[in-house]
């Protein structure tokens, strides 16, 4: 069996999935925020409560929003405070008595779709997310790609390239990320980017679902904003897929619902490509809020085949 927990700022969320990765059960409690004696209680009473389900140990993974550091196994996680800083996985493991992986949710998110029955024969797969920022993550034969500080796949903190400074002017704003950095791309090809471009071009704040049905309705004005964010984020996935050259990319967060994404990347990319290179297959993710537990679950399957 294999144990997901997707451990958020306000909830935990523990899946179990059996030897053919389907779930067979769940649970959802708050999370403790402020006392970490508290935070590893409710882990450790989750994994216990999962095993009398089970009957037997299953193995555990958690997704964390926040990054490991396997210099001194201590996790950094912002919006959970009382794991900042922590042995979370070292501790974890000796109070339930079995080792314990971890990684970001945005690895965990990657993992998932990439252990969809459809897509696991695609060796390199590239997860992306679009929600209020960019986050991904980037799986090679069924296995993370983690790198020196888990932060392979954070290429939200890619700086504009150049190609997008010729589509947005060379006058834009490099806007301050949450990173201390300037100019981030998260800042523009995010759900926020999307209504911080129109409101910079139009002057008009609105919500993105507001400017999408707008551009759906023909409006003259939306329309030229999605012809313009489209070029961007073609821009700046170009520049990604020319890094990993990866089989299948999937697009995750609040804008992967904007389906006009999947028509117009594939026109777009090839002009930012090298010649020879096809076209990666480009697909909406599958999983959703579900993909957070299935991921940390599937840190368990680094020895399985695909
Ligand atoms: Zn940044």
């Amino acid at each position: 069996m294999y144990y997901g927990f997707d451990m958020g700022g306000t909830k935990i969320e523990l899946g179990v999935f059996d030897a053919d990765l389907q779930r067979i059960w769940q649970k959802r409690v708050p999370t403790p925020r402020e006392d970490y004696q508290q935070l590893l209680a409710t882990l450790r009473d989750l994994t216990f409560e999962a095993d009398a389900f089970c009957g037997q140990k299953g193995m555990v993974g958690i997704g964390i929003p926040g990054l490991p550091n396997d210099d001194d196994g201590t996790v950094f996680t912002a919006n959970v405070p009382a794991a900042m800083g922590q042995k979370l996985p070292h501790d974890l493991a000796e109070l339930i008595g079995r080792e314990v992986r971890i990684d970001n949710d945005a690895n965990c998110f990657a993992l998932s779709e990439a252990w969809d029955e459809e897509f696991r024969h695609y060796p390199t797969v590239l997860g992306i997310i679009l929600g209020t920022g960019v986050g991904g993550g980037l799986i090679v034969d069924g296995k993370v790609v983690s790198g020196r500080n888990y932060i392979a796949g954070e290429f939200g903190h890619f700086r504009l390239p150049v190609d997008a400074l010729e589509v947005l002017g060379r006058d834009i704003p490099r806007v301050p990320c949450g990173c201390g950095h300037q100019g981030c791309i998260e800042n523009y090809i995010s759900g926020r980017g999307f209504e911080w471009m129109y409101a910079h071009f139009y002057q008009q704040h609105l919500p993105a679902q507001q400017i999408i049905a707008h551009y759906q309705s023909g409006e003259p004005q939306a329309v030229a904003h999605v012809e313009r964010f489209m070029d961007v984020l073609a821009i700046c996935l170009g520049n990604l897929l020319t890094i990993i050259d990866p089989h299948l990319v999937v697009i995750g967060g609040g804008l992967s619902n904007f389906e006009a994404i999947y028509q117009e990347l594939p026109q777009r990319l090839p002009a930012h490509l090298l010649r020879v290179a096809k076209l990666p297959r480009i697909e909406k993710a599958r999983y959703g809020d579900a993909g957070g537990v299935r991921g940390a679950a599937f840190l368990n399957l680094v020895n399985r085949e695909k």
